[in-house]
């Protein structure tokens, strides 16, 4: 099953990826992005917003 990672080194918890997604399937939670699988549709706008290119589809 395909999923978004983040990249922790490269995130700098913007929250741009949060401001774009549509299905609330992200989330800053302190200094950590969180994203939560059973909600994301991989429209794939964060991983296309991200500044830091901190986002990438895995299986
Ligand atoms: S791929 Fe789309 S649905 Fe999934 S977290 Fe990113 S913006 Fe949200
Ligand atoms: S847009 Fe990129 S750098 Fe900003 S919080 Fe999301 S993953 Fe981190």
């Amino acid at each position: 099953m395909k999923r978004i990672i983040v990249n922790r080194y490269k995130c700098a918890y913007c929250g741009a990826c949060v401001s774009v997604c549509k299905f609330d399937a992200n989330e800053l939670v302190e200094t950590y992005l969180e994203i939560y699988p059973e909600k994301c549709t991989l429209c794939m706008a964060c991983v296309k917003t991200c500044p830091m290119g901190a986002l990438e589809v895995v299986e």
